[in-house]
C-alpha cells in the first residue's frame, strides 16, 4: 500500500510499504476512504510535534471502510460499510479512563499522531477504538467528507460541553476556520437567538461565516473595529458576560479574548497554539491576572473528544441539524498530500481533504 509518512518538518514523503506494521497484538485493518487535513497536520509538517517522533504516517480525521466483520460489546460492523473514527487510543487503567474521559487519558496514544494515521491507503486501528465504541458507522446520506469531518465537529461538542449551561447572550469566536465555523453552527443550531461575533483574518472565511448566521464579523488585523465593538457594547449599557472562544493557534488571540471578556466572563482555550517558546512566562503573552480576578474571568481548556460526541456530532449531520457540506472546499489524492497540507496552510478554502487513494 501507500502512504505518505512525516519523518520530520518540511519532509513528508509517498511511500511504498509492503505490510501494515504491527503496531499492537490485536488490531483490525481498514481501507481509507477520506482523510481531512486538520490544523494539527500543518503544524506538525511544518515543525514538528512534540508528540510525534517520525517517520509516522499523520491524518486523524478519518472516514474508512471495514474489511472484516467485527461484533463486540460496543460495536458491530460488517464488512464493507462505512465508518469514522475516535483517533484516541486510551489505556484503560487511569483515573480518566476509567471514568471514561477517554480523550485526558494519562498514558493516551493518538492515531495520526503517535500512531499511525489515515494519510495512507490503509490503517490498523487497534480493537480498544472498537471495544469503547469509537467506531462510528456513517449512514448512507452522509458523504466519505463529510464523514471525516465528524471528528473535528465531535471536538466542537466537547468544548460545548465544558460550558454548559450555556446561558450566554453574547459569543465571540476568534478564529475563522473550519473549527470556528463548526461552533459557529453548534451555538445557531443550540439558540438562534445566541448573538455570535466572528473575528477572523481571512476575508472569503469571514464572508462563510456571516452567511452562516454570524450576527457580525470583524477582521482581526482591523483593530479600531475591534475597539469600537467593545466600546460599542458599553456605550449601549448591553454589558453582560460574555464567552469567548480561541479557535484558532495564534498566540495573540489569548490576549485579545481577555481583552474582550466582560466581567463574568468566560474564554474557552479550544486551539493548541503554535509556537509556545515564544510566549513562555516572560514573552509576549502576557495577561493580567487582576483582570482575571477583579473581573471574575473564568478559563476552560477543551482537548480532543469523547466517541459519544462522535455518535452525537454524527446524528446531527445526519439529522440535518448540521450542514458540513459547505466545508468541503478542496480534494486531492494522496499522492498530493503536499499540496493538500499547503492549501490548509494558505487559508485557500476550508477544509483540505484527501479522498482518492488509488492512482
Ligand atoms: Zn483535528
Ligand atoms: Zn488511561
Amino acid at each position: 500500500m501507500k502512504a505518505a509518512f512525516f519523518h520530520g518538518p518540511n519532509d513528508i514523503k509517498l511511500e511504498k510499504m509492503d505490510d501494515i506494521r504491527e503496531l499492537d497484538g490485536d488490531s483490525k485493518i481498514l481501507r481509507v476512504l477520506s482523510c481531512s487535513v486538520c490544523s494539527y497536520d500543518v503544524r506538525t509538517f511544518r515543525t514538528g510535534s512534540f508528540k510525534v517522533k517520525p517517520p509516522v504516517i499523520l491524518g486523524h480525521e478519518i472516514c474508512a471502510e471495514i474489511v472484516d466483520d467485527y461484533n463486540g460489546p460496543n460495536c458491530s460492523v460488517r464488512s464493507g460499510s462505512r465508518v469514522t473514527i475516535y483517533p484516541i487510543v486510551p489505556c484503560l487503567k487511569c483515573w480518566y479512563c476509567n471514568s471514561t474521559n477517554f480523550n485526558l487519558c494519562m498514558n493516551l496514544r493518538e492515531i495520526g499522531s503517535t500512531l499511525n494515521g489515515g494519510f495512507a491507503e490503509y490503517i490498523r486501528i487497534p480493537s480498544r477504538v472498537f471495544e469503547i465504541g469509537g467506531i462510528v458507522p456513517v449512514p448512507d446520506r452522509v458523504s466519505n467528507e463529510e464523514a471525516s469531518l465528524i471528528e473535528p465537529l465531535a471536538c466542537c461538542i466537547n468544548g460545548m460541553n465544558q460550558i454548559k449551561p450555556m446561558n450566554f447572550e453574547s459569543i465571540i469566536i476568534i478564529g475563522d476556520g473550519p473549527i470556528g465555523i463548526m461552533q459557529l453552527l453548534l451555538l445557531k443550531r443550540y439558540s438562534p437567538q445566541i448573538d455570535v461575533t466572528v473575528i477572523g483574518k481571512i476575508r472569503h472565511r469571514l464572508e462563510v461565516a456571516k452567511r452562516l448566521g454570524a450576527n457580525r464579523v470583524i477582521a482581526y488585523t482591523e483593530k479600531d473595529q475591534l475597539d469600537s465593538y467593545k466600546e460599542l457594547k458599553e456605550i449601549e449599557g448591553s454589558i453582560m458576560p460574555n464567552l469567548i472562544f480561541v479557535s484558532n493557534n495564534n498566540p495573540s488571540s489569548l490576549t485579545l479574548a481577555f481583552y474582550l471578556a466582560n466581567k463574568n466572563g468566560k474564554v474557552i482555550i479550544f486551539s493548541g497554539i503554535k509556537n509556545r517558546k515564544e510566549y513562555s512566562f516572560n514573552g509576549p503573552f502576557n495577561i493580567d491576572p487582576n483582570i482575571i480576578h477583579y473581573s471574575q474571568i473564568s478559563v476552560y481548556g477543551s482537548f480532543s473528544s469523547n466517541p459519544d460526541n462522535l455518535r452525537e456530532a454524527m446524528k446531527l449531520v445526519y439529522d440535518g441539524e448540521i450542514n458540513l457540506k459547505n466545508l468541503v472546499t478542496d480534494t486531492f489524492s494522496l499522492d498530493n498530500i503536499d499540496n493538500a497540507l499547503r492549501t490548509a496552510e494558505s487559508f485557500k478554502g476550508l477544509k483540505s481533504i484527501i479522498n482518492k487513494f488509488d492512482f
